[in-house]
């Protein structure tokens, strides 16, 4: 799944069509299902922006269309005229200098307002840690550190990879019940999480101390890393056991 930094490097490369009426097209038959193509021929692309693991692309007229990338999806921005595209995109934009095409869907439509239902986006300027710690102390005390983290409705943008380095970091074990985390914890690991995304938007990603890496021996205290399944979605964390507090 793309982090949010990943979302907002895709938002930097569309946003020189932003302000120009688009030629949309579909030669992908997936990409032509979804509809998006006709619905914003013509139209002026007025904002592209990077909403938790979203990129909503606003349009005149109050048409937004919905990007999710998970895995394989792609967006490509190159000026118009180049040699003909390998492949079919899912959808291409073109304006009279720009040529935009989004690869592989898999999520691709029209919004349907489940954007709105994202709780804030960590790297958004106008998200203050402060508030953020504040929502995620609705959750349920009992439900998992690590769980909390990745539920995009308390707080958006943080998937598998940053949620095992700002734990680490935070020195937290994401098996943790949040309700014994406690507000200044919360806080530091968030402020490390908005931190290095926004430098890695720029391009600088930290090497990875946990992620992928169970077996080899924790860069702080040499203990062999663990993985383990956690939450509902079942996804993989990873942890040190010796200098994470926590099961
Ligand atoms: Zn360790």
């Amino acid at each position: 799944m793309p982090e949010g930094d990943s979302l907002h490097r895709a938002a930097a490369r569309l946003r020189p069509l932003v302000g120009e009426r688009v030629e949309a097209s579909s030669p992908n038959p997936r990409g032509l299902a979804t509809n998006v193509a006709r619905a914003v021929d013509g139209r002026v692309l007025e904002s592209v922006e990077a909403v938790g693991k979203h990129l909503l692309l606003c349009f005149e007229g109050g048409v937004t269309v919905r990007s999710h990338l998970r895995m394989s999806g792609r967006w490509r921005v190159r000026e118009r005229g180049g040699p003909a595209w390998r492949g079919r995109p899912w959808l291409i934009l073109a304006t009279p200098r720009w040529e935009a095409t989004q690869w592989n869907g898999p999520v691709l439509k029209l919004d349907d307002g489940r954007a709105s239902r994202l709780g804030p986006d960590l790297l958004a300027d106008a998200t203050t840690v402060e508030a953020v710690v504040a929502r995620v102390r609705r959750a349920d005390p009992a439900r998992l550190l690590g769980d909390v983290l990745l539920d995009q409705r308390l707080v958006a943008g943080i998937g598998n990879m940053w949620l095992a380095e700002v734990l680490w970091q935070g020195r937290l074990s994401p098996f943790l019940p949040v309700g014994r985390v406690t507000d200044d914890e919360l806080g530091g690991v968030l402020r490390w999480g908005r931190d290095s995304m926004r430098a890695a938007v720029a391009g600088a990603r930290p090497p990875r101390a946990v992620y992928r890496r169970a077996g080899r021996p924790c860069p702080r205290c040499g203990t062999p890393i663990l993985s383990r399944g956690l939450g509902e979605l079942n996804r993989t964390a990873y942890w040190c056991a010796s200098c994470q507090r926590g099961p």
